[in-house]
This record gives C-alpha cells, structure tokens and sequence, in this order.
C-alpha cells in the first residue's frame, strides 16, 4: 500500500465542498457528495454533488426558459461579447485559484495548469471578437422583386459534456461560443474534475451572464450527461470525451435529432525522415507523448520513423525522456503529474503488458513508479511495435510511446492511416514537398509540420473519422451554434 505523504502546500488545505449552479441558485445534492481523492496527493480535496436526473431536468427547464424568453439572445453581440471579455478578466484575475483546482483534481503539474489558464482567457477574449461579428448573408441576384436574406439564429439550449484532461481549457472550447452565439447552456464537467468549472460559473454570474443562461451540474455520465443528451428541449450537445461515449451520446441525440459536435480520441502518428532536424524533433517527440502525462486527445503517441535512423532516434528518446521529471503536481519544477486514477493506471499497464506479449519492447520505463504521494507512471517507450498490434492502434491516454518503422512515403502513409481515428498527425523533414504530401495524405483534422502540439484560438481544430464531428475554435466555432433561417422577400405583384 502506498503512503500518502501531504506536501507542503497542502497542510492546511481543507476539502473544498462545491455546489451545483441551476437557474442561477448555488444547490445541494439530494444525496451523499462526490467525494475526489487528488490523483497526485491521495487525499480528498473536493466534494461535488450528486447530481440527479431531476437535476438535470431542472436545468434544462432553466435554460429552455432563458433562451425563449431572453433577454440572452436578443441581448446585442456587442452587450454580450462585453459580458464574454469581462468574464476573460476575471478568469485572468482568478487564473492561480482555477490552476490549483485543475491541478490537485487532474494531477496535472501546476506550471502546466497554469499556462492553459492563460490559453483559457484569450479563447474567452476571441470568442468575444466573434460575438460581434456574427452574420449571415444577402442575395439580391435572384430576380427583379425578390430579395433572398440568410439569418443566423443561435441554435437554442446546447448541453456541453466535457471530460478530467482539460478541465477548464476544454469548456471554454466550447462555451464562450455557444454564448457568443446566444444559446443558453447547461455544462456537465467530468465528476472527476468539477471545480473548476464550478468556479467559472461565479465568475459568469460576476460578469453579468443572466440566470438559467449557464447551468453546471455535476455527477457521473450515466445519471446527469444522459438526460442531457436524450431531452427534447436540447438542442445540441456538445460533447468532448472518449469515442465510446461519444458514440452513444451521438446515438441517444439521434432519439431527438438533436445536432452533436463531438471532439474524441487519437492516437496521432508523428511521422519522422531522415532529412529533418532531429534536435528539434526529439524535444518535440518527449514533449508530445508525456504532456499531460500523456492523458491528452493529442498525444504524439506513435512514432513513425524511417528505419535508417529508428536505432538512433530511439535511443536518444529514451535518454531524453529518462531526464523528464515526474513527480507532485503542485512541485512548479515537475514536468509529468499523476494518472488520473489507480484504475487507469493498471489499463495503461495493462496496454504495455499486451505490447511486450505481442512482441514488442520496452526502451525506457514501463510500469508504475512509487512516489509515495498518489499513482504516477513511469515515460515508457516501447520499440519494435508493429501497426497491427492493440498498442498501435488503441489510445492508451498514459506515457506510452509507440515506436514503428517505415521505408517508403507511401508505407508511412498506409500506416499513419490505418486506424480508426484521425485527430492530428506531425511531420518532420526539411523537404517541403515531403512535408506538404504528407499534410494532404494523412487523414487527420490538424497536420503539424516540423512542430507539434501548438495551437492558438484562431485554428480550428477537431478530427476526422472516429476522433470526432465538427470543429472548435476558430472563426467558425460561433456558427456551430447557430441555424440558419432563409427569408425568401417578394415585392410588388408575383408574376408566374
Ligand atoms: P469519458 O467519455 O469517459 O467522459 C467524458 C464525459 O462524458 C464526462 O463528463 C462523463 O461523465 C460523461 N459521460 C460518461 N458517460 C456518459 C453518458 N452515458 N452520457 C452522457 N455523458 C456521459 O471521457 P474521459 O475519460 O473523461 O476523457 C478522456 C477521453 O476524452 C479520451 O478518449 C480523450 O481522447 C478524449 N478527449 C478528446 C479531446 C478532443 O478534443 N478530441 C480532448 C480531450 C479529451
């Protein structure tokens, strides 16, 4: 059994005890909480409640009422993306409160936590840009007397379902937008990481969002996400989380033929020649495959390197990510955190396990590192792993590196492709027509060249295949939540 030893900046810490937000009124569970036991620390440092399909009804009831009576949607873009920028302030002003939470609940490394804060409040400001440039279009080409105009209304009440790696970053991926476009919404984080969203539900109400217009409740999937996704009065869920319950939250809006955008799993190929600039790509490929410890939908989980330099390369990966320093989350120097859970973490064992029986080998690490602190995985590299083994194939959401081998463009291709998903893909040459022929071929919603991993509010982003429907941010994120209406204008006598 392993000791829990309390780190400093937790001696005085008392377990926060949330509440959900349901038409503007802080409420109780009916229930015993939920109670999270930091991954990283094993103590329990948040208490959520259990939320009820009642609850969620009542939420939805709430938000159905503020989008159809207003004043959210008639509100104008320029009052609502006011609201939108002093809501980035106050997530800016609140940015070290909302990194801990996201860091003791996830058992992310809080210097980490803390940048996709920042990365949080410019998508919050960008989205308040997009809320006031938001139009439709106008015909006056289609014949003398008739005048066609294309409306964008907001969709109506947007459930959006979001899961533990990214907690804050994630929801505001999605919200901000669906407020810019004026829908009212009712927000289900994952009930493993709530806080966070819990405390950017203050800061909505300080900024000046009305009531019944964001509702957050929190509890497991199957009580609160479900009814969220099967309501009539929804009418879009958005959803971002594994492709397993992104096909039944797909499949239970079916019931309504509520519209779903949904952002899920990868298992994203980083494919390597000869000619690139190694220095860069080894940095790249370490960071790739142990941000977030490796719990990311983005994680550069497969290499694929060209067999002339798959020796070297792979040796120098192993030292590299020997040197990464995994350890307590709140410690500013620790580069990879905990796993999420003592349960994931035997899954992650269990994928290397399968791997080495398939044949495959292990370069560095390999199983679970005791820190006496909480459950933390040791960066692993496995090399000789084959395209058709589970490994090469299943995302393992831990710091599992997949090393493969190609001889040919077209073969790295066959490779990159051969799965069912298609998130992102990177690759490394200094030879643009290389470059440029694998961006086209492989079959992913973000190609990185030379680099891998960065984003920014402008680029969209989301995946083909079975990583998911729809894209988020960019500057077409506003009008995923909205419909268009056509108003098809006759003046004078019809004629015909
Ligand atoms: P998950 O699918 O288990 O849970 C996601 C959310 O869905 C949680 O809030 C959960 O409570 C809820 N849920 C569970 N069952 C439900 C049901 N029956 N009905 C409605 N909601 C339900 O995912 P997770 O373990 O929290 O997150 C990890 C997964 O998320 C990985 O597969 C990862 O790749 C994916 N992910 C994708 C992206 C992306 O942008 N593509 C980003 C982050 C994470």
């Amino acid at each position: 059994m392993t000791a829990h030893v309390k780190p400093k900046a937790l001696e005085n810490f008392k377990a926060r005890d949330f509440r959900m937000l349901i038409n503007g009124v802080w409420t109780e569970g009916a229930g015993p909480a939920l109670e999270r036991v930091a991954p990283g620390h094993g103590i329990v440092v948040s208490r959520y409640p259990a939320g009820t399909k009642a609850d969620a009804e009542r939420a939805i009831a709430a938000a159905r009422k503020a989008f159809d009576d207003g004043p959210w949607p008639t509100m104008t873009g320029a009052e609502r993306s006011n609201i939108l920028l002093k809501a980035a302030d106050l997530i800016a002003a609140r940015a070290d409160e909302l990194a801990f939470l996201d860091c003791i609940e996830s058992g992310k490394p809080i210097s980490q936590a803390k940048g996709e804060l920042g990365g949080a409040a410019d998508i919050w400001r960008y989205a308040a840009a997009l809320a006031r440039d938001l139009h439709g279009e106008s015909y006056n080409t289609l014949g003398e007397g008739t005048l066609g105009v294309v409306l964008r209304e907001a969709i109506g009440v947007v459930s959006i379902i979001t899961p533990w790696n990214f907690p804050f970053l994630i929801v505001s991926q999605k919200l901000p937008f669906a407020l810019a476009a004026g829908c009212t919404t009712v927000v289900k984080p994952s009930e493993l990481t709530s806080g966070s969203t819990l405390v950017l539900g203050e800061i909505l109400i300080e900024a000046g969002v009305p009531a019944g217009v964001v509702n957050i409740l929190t509890g497991t999937g199957p009580e609160v996400g479900a009814p969220m996704t099967t309501h009539p009065d929804v009418d879009m869920v958005s959803f971002t989380g594994s492709t397993g319950v992104g096909r039944l939250t797909m499949a239970n809006a079916a019931q309504t033929l509520k519209k779903v955008s949904l952002e899920l799993g990868g298992k994203n190929p980083q494919i390597v020649f000869p000619d690139a600039n190694l220095d860069e790509f080894l940095d790249a490929a370490v960071f790739g495959a142990y941000f977030n410890a490796g719990e990311c939908c983005n994680a550069g989980s497969r290499l694929i390197l060209h067999k002339s330099i798959a020796a070297d390369v792979t040796a120098r990966i192993a030292e590299l990510a020997k040197k990464v320093k995994v350890g307590d989350p709140l410690d500013p120097t620790t580069q990879v955190g905990a796993i999420i859970t003592p349960q994931h973490l035997e899954k992650i064992g269990s994928y290397v396990d399968g791997a080495t029986k398939a044949g495959a080998s292990v370069a560095l690490g390999g199983g679970a590192l005791d820190l006496g602190l909480g459950q933390f995985m040791a960066p692993t590299v496995l090399s000789g792993v084959l395209p058709e083994m589970t490994v090469a194939r299943e995302e393992v959401f831990g710091p599992v590196l997949s090393v493969l081998t190609f001889e040919t463009t077209q073969e790295a291709i066959r490779i990159a492709n051969a799965i069912d998903y298609g998130l992102s893909a990177g690759v490394w040459s200094r030879d643009f027509d290389t470059c440029l022929t694998i961006g086209r071929k492989v079959r992913a919603g973000t190609v990185w060249m030379n680099t891998f991993m960065d984003g920014a509010s402008e680029l969209p982003f989301g995946g083909y295949r079975q990583s998911g429907l729809g894209r988020e941010l960019g500057r077409h994120a506003v009008e995923d939540y909205t419909e268009t209406k056509t108003l098809n204008m006759h003046m004078g006598a019809r004629t015909g």
